[in-house]
């Protein structure tokens, strides 16, 4: 059966007991436990897609739950306004602050984006904490529970099932989305944005989309919990609320939908009954159990990175992807240039750090169908070079030409969607996907998917083309039986394969490869070279930057070699090798 059949009638089966627990269960405190436990299992999970998917770590999250709980107090508090309306208003006013703060937030990168978000949370929640109207410290109180077609929503039994309901159908929306194109987009995110930025990904629109989605999530379990507790104050919207979330993601396992579910439950429960039995052994009030759980952090961390979840797919491994795309329309490819065009124009592009002239005025040009490897000793500018043409770095002087255009100043994105792709010096993949979503990834800028369509499954028909089409790639450098390991699995030669796999799943007029040959053994390098001659013979084009000279010589039209920046000589392999000067660069500083 289908990974995703297995979720819905989970899911499904979770619901039916949601509903038939409070007619089964009579005591009320069992029943608000469960009420809570699903409650901290849909905030983790609105968590888990922004810190656990995208990897973006956002410490003030509790605030966006303040928006719809506070929204929820006031507004019922003041005007009697229904809680439909307050539940829509809430949620409107969290995507408002989420759109403002991430605009602000979200292109700061490293460890400033995690700061920033504790430093609104901080400071929101403060103003909160002041506003007259808002109650100041005590808060609102008063709150009126729900009710619905008759049912009173405001205790346990009608409450439950209300609960279980959001929280499974968020666990749901979550796993669809994973299992996507904008979910293979969002998990792109995590490994920094250069690799998902060359398969034509806007990283800072999908962490934006993420941010968004997480806030409406919170909102909505703000709107619940105001309407449970019947009164708001500001201390549960605060920054330790914000890392008790976290928490609960590491514990359960950081991206796994139901991770974040067994996390909240193991925290909630253990937390009660460290409260009560602390203090008695301490002898002592106070708050015991944050000391136990910074130490299961700690230990958590240390021996199981992927938390309590990992070990649940360590007992039961999913199963590997049903192959339902045999037959799956191709997806549209872009006109090919005529052998022998000018494709691509280096003209005399300069790169400078600092004082550094690290690419000092280098010009080349490539033709269609033609391989060029540009060759030079470690810390020549190879690799600045190709970022340069990839729009990773901008340029400091010069020009790069794409069949006349100028694609100098593009964003990467940008340039990949003309028809140029590449592969990195350091395999950049997600490791827990398996090879075959992967290649996908590079199918990215080729299909429109989005979250919505997603979270519908209206894009299963677009999924099978993708699919299809990855596994074409794959079998095409000779790797379709391996499509369904996980790419992290891999050894080095078999990743990099699969990184030239995905480029090519771009439908690319030009291969750039940084390096492929780095780090491989003598069979996989001759592997490769056959791999590469085949898609020449495919009447691909390639740039080749390398280091090793014997594995171009075979292989290239022609050669570029740089030193110090400097373009040393261009010519055919075999002008390259006689040249003196090329000589003296290698022995210079091979030794
Ligand atoms: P290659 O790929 O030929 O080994 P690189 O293009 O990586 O060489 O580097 C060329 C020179 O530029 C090196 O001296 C390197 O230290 C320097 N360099 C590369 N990237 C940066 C950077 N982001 N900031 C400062 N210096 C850099
Ligand atoms: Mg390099």
């Amino acid at each position: 059966m289908k990974q995703h059949h297995l979720n819905t009638i989970m899911v499904a089966g979770l619901l039916a007991i949601a509903f038939a627990l409070p007619l089964v269960v009579r005591s009320a405190t069992y029943l608000h436990i469960l009420v809570l436990l699903f409650f901290y299992a849909y905030l983790t999970t609105s968590w888990n897609i922004v810190g656990g998917f995208a990897g973006v770590l956002p410490l003030g999250h509790a605030l966006f739950v303040g928006i719809g709980a506070y929204t929820a107090a006031y507004l019922a508090t003041t005007s009697g306004v229904s809680p439909g309306l307050t539940l829509l208003l809430g949620v409107a006013l969290a995507v408002v602050g989420a759109l403002v703060l991430g605009v602000i937030t979200l292109r700061m990168s490293g460890h400033y984006l995690p700061l920033a978000t504790i430093a609104w949370g901080l400071a929101l929640n403060y103003t909160m904490a002041n506003m007259e109207w808002l109650g100041k410290y005590d808060g609102i109180l008063g709150i009126p529970s729900m009710t619905l077609l008759g049912v009173d929503l405001g205790t346990g039994r009608g409450l439950h099932p209300l609960v279980w309901a959001i929280a499974l159908l968020a666990a749901l929306a979550a796993l669809r989305l994973l299992d996507s194109r904008p979910g293979r987009a969002i998990r792109a995110l995590k490994n920094g944005s250069m690799m998902a930025e060359a398969m034509g990904i806007s990283t800072f629109r999908y962490k934006l989309t993420v941010f968004v989605m997480a806030a409406m999530l919170a909102a909505v379990s703000g709107w619940l919990f105001a309407h449970f507790q019947r009164s708001v104050s500001p201390s549960p919207f605060g920054i330790n609320k914000g890392i008790e979330y976290l928490f609960m993601a590491v514990l359960g396992g950081v991206g796994h939908v139901w991770g974040a579910f067994l996390g909240s439950a193991v925290v909630r429960l253990v937390e009660d009954k460290l409260q009560v039995l602390l203090p008695q052994l301490i002898g002592t009030s106070g708050n015991f159990e944050t000391i136990v759980f910074g130490i299961v952090l700690v230990v958590v961390l240390k021996y199981a990175p992927d938390g309590l979840w990992s070990f649940v797919g360590r007992w039961r491994p999913a199963p590997p992807r049903v192959r339902d795309w045999e037959g799956a329309p191709a997806l549209p490819q872009r006109a090919k240039p005529a052998r022998g065009e000018r494709l691509l124009e280096v003209d005399a592009v300069r790169k400078q750090f600092g004082g550094l002239v690290a690419v000092n005025d280098v010009s080349f040009e490539l033709h269609s169908g033609d391989i060029v490897a540009l060759i030079g000793p470690n810390g020549a500018g190879k690799s600045t070079t190709f970022n340069l043409i990839t729009g990773v770095l901008a340029l400091s002087g010069g020009a790069v030409r794409w069949r006349g255009q100028a694609i100098g100043g593009l964003p990467s994105r940008a340039i990949a969607r003309l028809g140029i792709s590449r592969t990195f010096q350091h395999v950049k993949m997600i490791p827990e996907m398996t090879v075959l979503e992967n290649v996908a990834l590079g199918g990215y800028g080729r299909t429109k998917a989005g979250v919505l369509q997603a979270v519908l499954r209206l894009d299963r028909a677009e999924e099978r083309q993708l699919f299809a089409e990855a596994e074409r790639q794959l079998a095409r450098i000779g790797m379709a039986g391996q499509m369904h390991e996980l790419a992290g699995n891999l050894p080095l030669g078999p990743q990099r394969l699969m990184e030239i796999a995905r480029a090519l799943a771009t439908d690319p007029a030009l291969l750039l490869l940084d390096e492929p040959a780095a780090g491989l053994r003598h069979h996989e390098k001759q592997a490769l070279a056959s791999v590469l001659r085949q898609l020449k013979a495919e009447g691909m084009s390639l740039l080749l930057v390398e280091h090793d000279m014997d594995f171009v010589m075979g292989l290239a039209d022609r050669v570029v070699v740089m030193e110090f920046g400097i373009k040393l000589v261009e010519g055919t392999p075999a002008e390259v090798q006689a040249s003196p000067e090329v000589r003296a660069a290698y022995l210079g500083t091979e030794h």
